[in-house]
């Protein structure tokens, strides 16, 4: 069964006003918003390959939690080939302190027929060991995946130049 083509998404007016880590890191009172944006076919074709793994996913995202001032949560969209097919900030601010809605994890993803996920935060403090919270999450995140059919292939934890997979899927 083939998945969605996000070779022929068109690429939503949101994203040229939309580029992570730049604009997007003025501190707010209301920690959390939402948004979500389709990658475009430019940014596509950027990708190297998959990302499928932790290592991957932090590549994807390095550069925009360098920029960020502030904690976030991030969630990226893949197709079932597990190419990027968008990127869903789905707070910022103080993420720590307040548990994650786990429902809010998979909105991007169901509204986009989504079949896998990688969830990503960061830790501004650098150290990227998770919390309870995080380990706690991230195994909610995983059952829940399972009911609604979106693989949840991990959950990084992103610190000072290091990363940590909470799931830690091995490479196939
Ligand atoms: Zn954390």
């Amino acid at each position: 069964m083939r998945g969605g083509a996000p070779e022929n998404l068109a690429p939503s007016p949101k994203v040229a006003r939309h580029t992570l880590g730049r604009g997007e890191d003025r501190p707010t009172t209301a920690a959390r918003y939402v948004y979500a944006y389709r990658f475009t076919r430019h940014r596509i074709a950027e990708m190297p390959s998959a990302v499928d793994c932790a290592e991957a996913a932090y590549q994807l995202l390095r550069d925009d939690f360098e920029a960020a001032e502030t904690e976030r949560l991030i969630v990226v969209l893949l197709n079932r080939k597990h190419r990027p097919i968008g990127i869903e900030i789905v707070y910022v601010g103080h993420v720590g302190g307040c548990s994650v809605r786990i429902a809010e994890l998979f909105r991007a993803a169901v509204r986009m027929n989504a079949p896998a996920i990688i969830i990503a935060h960061n830790h501004p403090s650098g150290d990227p060991a998770p919390s309870a919270d995080d380990v706690r999450t991230t195994r909610d995140a995983v059952a829940a995946g399972k009911l609604l059919g979106i693989d949840v292939l991990d959950h990084i934890v992103v610190g000072d130049g290091r990363y940590f997979s909470i799931i830690g899927i091995p490479h196939e």
